[in-house]
This record gives structure tokens, C-alpha cells and sequence, in this order.
């Protein structure tokens, strides 16, 4: 509606004045960037069979819709939803954004993160801060994605909790609903759409990235995806877009459990809390010392479906420094699973789920950019890393507004040539 005032407004000036070339060039539409989030969406499954439109577009079969693709991805530990919901729109690490987990423990207990709990500006921030004529947007099938970013100064919110379609006891709504409130943001004129759909992680989990329930998620937010590139140009808002499809996380098969809870116990170790992610768990007792964390982490690193079991406040930084979970809101230890295990509490979901997420195993993720814009330059890139925390600053470069200050990512300048 906005720039259809515009435009109107630009060809009257143009009328008025007969400086056609001057007041055309100013008319330049802006970018219309949308950062869509396949949640658990695991890379080494996308294929023509599970991903038909997304790998035709790969594989470079439409000449209007370049589209650069990246083979080597990181997300951030833990590799589950917040820390990288978190990480997309802030650019930041944990420790950055201080969404270190799905739960933080908070020096009496792990509790889920809240808009309370992120620390770093987004790029909610940036854009309204330096450029507020940019409507924003977001449209998340996740209520508690909804939530960690409700403070966020946006212009338009999709409430997911008033979707008509949900999946019945996940709650989540279906990917179509989600796709049909990103439409109406933009019809409504946005132009920065920040989206996450749950189906296929919600497959992912309770059957495994490669189960046929799975794959048929994934051929529906493969469709839903088809649907919006199909209306972005029926609507004529095809040659400013920049799409970027991501996940946020890999999903591992993972049939094996470990019952964290009993392994403590069996070790004596009590008034320890386990708060288990899959692939990762964080372990904690308010007022643990350095030396006992120590030698709790050693006893759980004898048993077999632990790969790595590290003391917090300096030992976790030295194993992996990239990892940037060595902070207070880890509690006191971090664990790690072997391949084919998940480590679980007493909780119904870890008990019931046969694909997980949260370990190392799960950082690489997929990525991709498409659209009309000629901003995109295509390409299938085995060369560079990209990952969830450059997904900021490189937004922020499109719009021209400087990347987040708490951000670490890069801007994909492999992928997105300055504006023409
Ligand atoms: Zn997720």
C-alpha cells in the first residue's frame, strides 16, 4: 500500500517537473528481505525428492531467481532453537545474546529464556533505530520464539497462538498458516518478514530427520515455500526480494537414550540438577566448586554414550573456545553425546522423541539465499562458511543500516553485491 502511494506520488512529481530520469532512478524500490526458518530443518536430508523446489532452485533451473547455496554452515552451541533463533536476528553468539540454551540456569535452577534473558541489540533495533520507514515483520510458528522476541520494536506481529490450523498436541500452527500471515505482512507492506514453521522439527523429533513422516514436512514447507515465491511475483515484489531459507539447526537420528538423572545417582553425586538438551546437557548444584564440577564432569565422562564432559569457568573454554558457552547461565558442567545417543531426563518428550538436536553434531545447518533482487549473486559454495549469526549483519547491510553492536558474524559478501 505504501509504495503504492509512492509511486503514484513519484509519477506526479515526474509529470509536473519532466525530470523522468532523476525522480525514476530516486524510485529505486527498496529490498524486501525475508528470513525464513525451517526449525530442524537438517541439511544432508534436503534433496529433489524431499525438497523439490528448493533443490530445483539450487540447482540454478530458474534464470529469475538466482540463488546461492552454502555447503559448509554453523549454527551456535547449544545447537538448538533460541540460542539460534537469537543468533539470526542479533547476529551474537550464547554468550553474545546471552540465549546460551533453550533454558539458562540461573544460579538456583535451569528455566526456559524469556525477552527478559536476550541481551545483545537485533535487528528489530537497528532497522527501527536507523531506518524506520522499513516496516518490519515477524510471523513465528513457535509461541515461545513469539515470546523471547515480544520486546522487539517491529511493526507488524503475527500472533501464533490465534492460528486456525494447529497440529493437534504439539500446538504448533501448521506451516500454511504461517505462509498465509506472511502474505498479508506484506501485502500490508513490509519489508523486512522475520518467519520460523515447526513442522518439520516437530517430525524430525518424534520420527527422525529421515522418516517418511519427516519427508512429507518437509515437502510441505517445500510447497509453502514455492507459494510464497509464486505470489511475491504475481504481486510484482519478485525483483526486490532476498529470500534466505536457514535452519536453525541440524536434527540427528539419536534412538539410543541416556537417563542422565539415574547416572548421577548411580555415581553418588546428588543435589546435582541435569537439564537436558539431546546432544547436550547442562549440569549444575548452587554452590558447586570448581574441584567438585571437575570431578563430577570426569565420572560422567567414563560412561559410554558421553563423548565430552567439561567443567564451566575456564575448562569448557579451553576445549572449545568456539563454542562461547562458558558463562554462569551454563551452571557448572556441559556434556556432550555420542552419535546415536540423547541424553534425557524425566521428561515424556526426550522419552518419546527418536531425533534430536543440541550437540555438535546438530551446528551444521541449511542455508540458502533466492529472489529477484540483483543484489544476489548465485552461486553453489563449497568455499565459505555461513552460518546463522551472519544472517544479521548481512541484513543490515542490504537495508544500509549498521549490523547489530553485540554481533560476531560477517556479512555474506559472497552473496549479496552492494546495490546497483
Ligand atoms: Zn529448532
Amino acid at each position: 500500500m505504501r509504495r503504492a502511494g509512492l509511486v503514484i506520488l513519484v509519477c506526479l512529481l515526474c509529470a509536473q517537473a519532466g525530470a523522468a530520469t532523476s525522480a525514476v532512478a530516486d524510485t529505486e524500490p527498496a529490498p524486501l528481505v525475508i528470513l525464513w526458518a525451517v526449525d530442524g530443518l537438517e541439511p544432508s536430508a534436503v534433496s529433489p525428492a524431499t525438497m523439490p523446489g528448493v533443490s530445483s532452485l539450487v540447482a540454478g533451473t530458474d534464470p529469475d531467481a538466482p540463488t546461492h547455496t552454502w555447503r559448509n554452515t554453523r549454527g551456535v552451541m547449544v545447537a538448538e532453537t533460541y540460542p539460534n533463533h537469537a543468533a539470526m536476528l542479533t547476529g551474537a553468539d550464547g554468550l553474545g545474546s546471552g540465549i546460551l540454551g533453550n533454558t539458562i540456569w540461573d544460579g538456583s535452577r535451569f528455566r526456559d529464556v524469556s525477552a527478559a534473558d536476550l541481551e545483545a541489540e537485533t535487528l528489530f533495533d537497528t532497522l527501527a533505530a536507523e531506518r524506520p520507514e522499513v516496516d518490519t515483520a515477524i510471523a513465528v510458528g513457535d509461541p515461545k520464539i513469539d515470546d523471547l522476541f515480544r520486546d522487539e520494536p517491529y511493526d507488524m506481529r503475527w500472533d501464533p497462538r490465534h492460528a486456525k490450523f494447529t497440529l493437534p498436541i504439539a500446538g504448533y500452527p501448521l506451516d500454511s498458516e504461517v505462509t498465509s500471515a506472511v502474505l498479508g505482512q506484506i501485502e500490508d507492506g513490509a519489508d523486512f518478514v522475520f518467519v520460523n514453521t515447526q513442522m518439520v522439527d516437530t517430525f524430525g523429533h518424534l520420527s527422525g530427520p529421515r522418516a517418511s513422516t519427516t519427508r512429507q514436512a518437509m515437502r510441505e514447507v517445500d510447497r509453502q515455500i514455492g507459494r510464497l515465491i509464486g505470489a511475491l511475483r504475481t504481486m510484482g515484489e519478485w525483483d526486490r526480494t532476498l529470500l534466505f531459507v536457514t535452519s536453525d539447526h541440524g536434527m540427528e537420528a539419536t534412538p539410543r537414550r541416556f537417563l542422565l538423572p539415574l547416572a548421577l545417582l548411580a555415581q553418588g553425586d546428588t543435589g546435582w540438577k541435569a537439564d537436558t538438551h539431546g546432544g547436550t546437557a547442562l549440569l549444575a548444584k548452587p554452590g558447586a566448586t570448581p574441584a567438585e564440577a571437575a570431578a563430577v564432569a570426569e565420572r560422567l565422562h567414563r560412561w559410554s554414550a558421553v563423548s565430552e564432559a567439561h567443567a564451566t569457568g575456564g575448562p569448557l573454554d579451553a576445549a572449545h573456545p568456539d563454542w562461547r558457552l562458558d558463562g554462569p547461565r551454563a551452571g557448572n558442567v556441559v556434556l556432550t553425546a555420542r552419535p546415536g545417543h540423547q541424553l534425557v531426563g524425566f521428561d515424556f518428550m526426550g522419552w518419546l522423541a527418536t531425533g534430536t538436536h543440541g550437540g555438535p553434531g546438530a551446528l551444521d545447518h541449511w542455508l540458502m539465499l533466492t529472489g529477484g533482487s540483483p543484489m544476489i549473486v548465485p552461486g553453489d559454495d563449497s568455499v565459505h562458511t555461513a552460518g546463522n549469526r551472519d544472517l544479521a549483519p548481512t541484513i543490515a547491510s542490504i537495508f544500509g543500516v549498521p549490523a547489530p553492536a553485540q554481533g560476531s558474524g560477517r556479512i555474506l559478501s559472497e552473496a549479496v553485491a552492494p546495490e546497483v
